[in-house]
C-alpha cells in the first residue's frame, strides 16, 4: 500500500515545501525519502541568474554516489544538494537537508523560495498600484515561511482594494444601489460587481465566503489553505487588466499604422 499523496514530491520538496517542515515516512515509504536525497529528476524553475525559467538538474561534483537501499538515507544527517542551470552551468541553487531518524527537513536554501516564486508575480507591478505591490510580495514571502495569518491579511486587503475599484467604477452608474451593496455579505458583492469582474471570480464566488470571517474567527492554518484560492482570484483580475492594457496598446499602434498609410496611398 502506497501513501506517496501525504509526501511532497522529490522537486516539490526542493522549491515548495516551507523551510524547517519535519517530514516523516513511514517504513513502506523510505523509497520516496530516498528519492528526495539522492534527488535525481530534471525540473522547471526560474533562475534568478538567467533571470528566466531553466531546466535544472543534479550536480553531483565528484561524489555521485546513489543507495540503492531505501534505508539507505535514515540518520544520514546534514547534507546538501546543489542543481546547475542546463543553460548555463555555473548557474546552481543549494539545499540543504536534515535528516533525523526516518525525518527529511530542509533547514537551509538559496535562492529562497519567496525569490524563486517572485519572478512569475513581477508582471503585475505593471498594473497595481507600488503599495499593493509590495504588499502582495510580503504575503508571497510570509505564506512560503508558513505564517498563515499574516500572509493572509495581506493578500485579503489587495483582494479587497480590487473589488473596490470595481465599486468605484459601477457605483457611477444610475443603476446602482449603493444601499444594498453595503448590507452584501463579499459573495453578494462579487455578483452586483459582475459586469466589472472576471467571470471566473463571478462563477466561483462562494470560494470567497472566507473573505467575510474576521480576522479573530480564522485559524493559522485555514489560512494557508485559503491562501492560494484568493492569490489566484487576484491573480486573475490582473491576469484581465494586462491584456486590456495591451490590447488598448495593440489598437493605438494599429490606428497610428493606418493613419500614416492612409496619408500616403
Ligand atoms: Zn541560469
Amino acid at each position: 500500500m502506497t501513501t506517496s499523496s501525504n509526501y511532497p514530491s522529490s522537486k516539490g520538496f526542493l522549491i515548495e515545501v516551507p523551510l524547517y517542515e519535519v517530514v516523516k515516512y513511514e517504513d513502506a515509504d523510505l523509497d520516496l525519502g530516498r528519492q528526495v536525497v539522492y534527488f535525481n529528476e530534471t525540473f522547471d524553475s526560474y533562475c534568478p541568474e538567467c533571470n528566466s525559467h531553466s531546466i535544472f538538474e543534479r550536480y553531483w561534483g565528484q561524489n555521485k554516489y546513489i543507495s540503492y537501499e531505501s534505508a539507505g538515507w535514515v540518520n544520514r544527517g546534514v547534507f546538501s544538494i546543489e542543481v546547475m542551470c542546463t543553460r548555463d552551468r555555473r548557474h546552481r541553487l543549494f539545499f540543504i537537508f536534515k535528516a533525523v531518524e526516518q525525518s527529511l527537513q530542509k533547514i537551509g536554501q538559496l535562492p529562497s523560495i519567496a525569490d524563486l516564486n517572485l519572478f512569475d508575480i513581477k508582471k503585475y507591478s505593471k498594473v497595481l498600484e507600488r503599495k499593493y505591490f509590495s504588499e502582495l510580495t510580503k504575503a508571497i514571502g510570509l505564506a512560503t515561511h508558513g505564517v498563515g495569518v499574516g500572509s493572509f491579511v495581506y493578500l485579503r486587503r489587495i483582494f479587497e482594494f480590487l473589488i473596490e475599484e470595481s465599486h468605484m467604477k459601477l457605483s457611477q452608474e444610475q443603476a446602482w444601489d449603493e444601499e444594498a451593496y453595503k448590507k452584501a455579505r463579499m459573495n453578494e458583492e462579487i455578483e452586483m460587481l459582475s459586469a466589472e469582474l472576471p467571470d471566473f471570480l463571478v462563477e466561483n464566488k462562494s470560494m470567497y465566503s472566507i473573505l467575510s470571517k474576521g480576522i479573530h474567527e480564522l485559524s493559522e492554518n485555514e489560512c494557508l489553505k485559503a491562501f492560494p484560492i484568493i492569490k489566484v482570484g487576484i491573480e486573475i483580475i490582473l491576469d484581465e487588466k494586462i491584456d486590456k492594457v495591451n490590447k488598448e496598446k495593440k489598437l493605438a499602434e494599429a490606428k497610428k499604422a493606418l493613419s500614416a498609410l492612409g496619408g500616403k496611398i
